[in-house]
């Protein structure tokens, strides 16, 4: 039996008069949510726990049944991972901007004009850097982003990045954030790392050509957000469950592959997360052959959310479910497991996340339904699942698939 789990990014909402006092969700035209809310067990999920606000990091993981509040470190390890770089326990890892510095020293742009090429090769430029014994890994991920690990003994996450936030002002310099000798040191080969990454890329022939032309040169790297690299479980195995993340953000891609899911990365897929929702569920369908359990993570509906745009919210949703017909009953030939959820809600007049709990639906074929048969906030509330939290929710579906989590003799 196979099980697919559908995130919609910050899909859960709250009325709007606009809407007629309904949810985005519950104002869209989704029959096939509808279908598989009828089918099967309905309930409100509390991600992390009632009253807190997830971060889309946290999220997951609680979602994955990782409990975030022993695992949780920081969100660079994630995106180092999500960018493809192999992180190990123990690694400090950050999120960078390749950035423009002037000659005397003032950072003129923090993402060296949106650069939008050539940082792969100028993340090449600086392969192989060793500081004291520290290995320098960095690897660049879209338009300015970059990921930075630190390997070696003797380091720590309590340090302050170089960031300064606001242009036409100097770097400030790496700050130990305790009197450790890791965090001295932490702070001393990352100086010296920047002051190298300078010289390296200000000579970089990249950068002459951009200059010509008139942009930023990418002369830099700001570094932030240290975190140090957890040991997570790792899914497949806790599981027993051939394991694919099928996403756009390197967030998401990243969490997947530090607990050990396979990361499918198909051309259909490249140009941004949701342009393309159609590839995205054909290359989900095909993955259920090879795997058992596929996770396929939709960004859009929390995009929309932090714009406020209830309206485009709700016509998201509808786009989404028109392409889940491939998963219904009828048209999928083997026994498969649904469970779609959000990782937390992001309601329209928040512009930001909330506590919310987001409606979920477990489907198999032989569950207890429920008198649930519309896939929305209010509807859920009234279904077999009742008030769910996130790290449970990988065991109920687990008891779907026919799968032992047992605890006791
Ligand atoms: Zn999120």
């Amino acid at each position: 039996m196979k099980l697919l789990f559908i995130v919609m990014d910050g899909l859960g909402d709250r009325p709007i008069p606009d809407l007629g006092g309904k949810t985005p969700l519950e104002y869209a035209n989704t029959p096939n949510l509808d279908k598989i809310a009828s089918l099967g067990m309905n309930g409100l999920l509390h991600v992390i726990a009632p009253g807190v606000t997830p971060g889309s990091d946290t999220a997951h993981l609680a979602l994955f049944g990782v409990d975030p509040y022993e695992y949780y470190t920081g969100r660079g390890p994630f995106e180092a991972a999500g960018v493809g770089l192999e992180v190990k326990e123990g690694d400090i890892a950050f999120r960078a901007n390749f950035a423009t510095i002037s000659d005397n020293g003032v950072i003129t742009d923090r993402r060296a004009g949106r650069i939008k090429t050539g940082t792969e090769e100028l993340s090449k430029l600086l392969e192989g850097i060793e500081i004291d014994g520290i290995k320098f890994l960095l690897k660049a991920g879209t338009e300015h982003r970059a990921a930075l690990v630190l390997r070696g003994e003797g380091l720590t996450d309590k340090v302050y990045g170089n960031d300064p936030k606001v242009e036409g002002k100097e770097p400030p310099i790496f700050k130990p954030l305790d009197e450790s000798s890791e965090a001295q040191k932490t702070a001393r080969v990352l100086t010296t790392y920047v002051m190298k990454v300078r010289d390296i890329l200000s000579k970089a022939e990249i950068n002459d050509k951009r200059v010509q032309e008139g942009l930023f040169a990418a002369n830099f790297l700001l570094i932030r957000g240290a975190g140090k690299v957890p040991k997570v479980p790792n899914f497949e195995e806790e599981y027993c469950l051939e394991s694919a993340c099928v996403a756009g953000g390197g967030l998401y891609k990243g969490i997947a592959r530090m607990l050990g899911m396979d990361i499918i990365e198909d051309e259909r897929l490249t140009g941004g997360t949701d342009t393309n929702l159609e590839a995205k569920f054909e290359v989900t369908l095909e993955n259920l052959k090879n795997y058992d359990f596929v996770f396929a993570h939709v960004k859009g509906t929390d995009n929309f959310s932090h714009d406020g745009d209830y309206m485009a919210k709700a016509h998201f949703i509808e786009k989404v479910d028109k392409e889940l017909y491939r998963f219904l009953p009828v048209n999928f030939d083997q026994e498969l497991v649904i469970m779609i959820t959000g990782d937390h809600s992001s309601p329209c007049s928040f512009k930001d996340h909330s506590a919310d709990p987001v409606p979920i639906v477990i489907y198999s074929s032989d569950c207890r339904r429920d008198e649930v048969d519309k896939f929305g906030e209010s509807y859920a509330v009234k279904g077999s699942l009742g008030h769910v939290v996130g790290k449970h929710i990988m065991g109920i579906a687990l008891n779907e698939m026919r799968l032992v989590h047992k605890f006791g003799s």
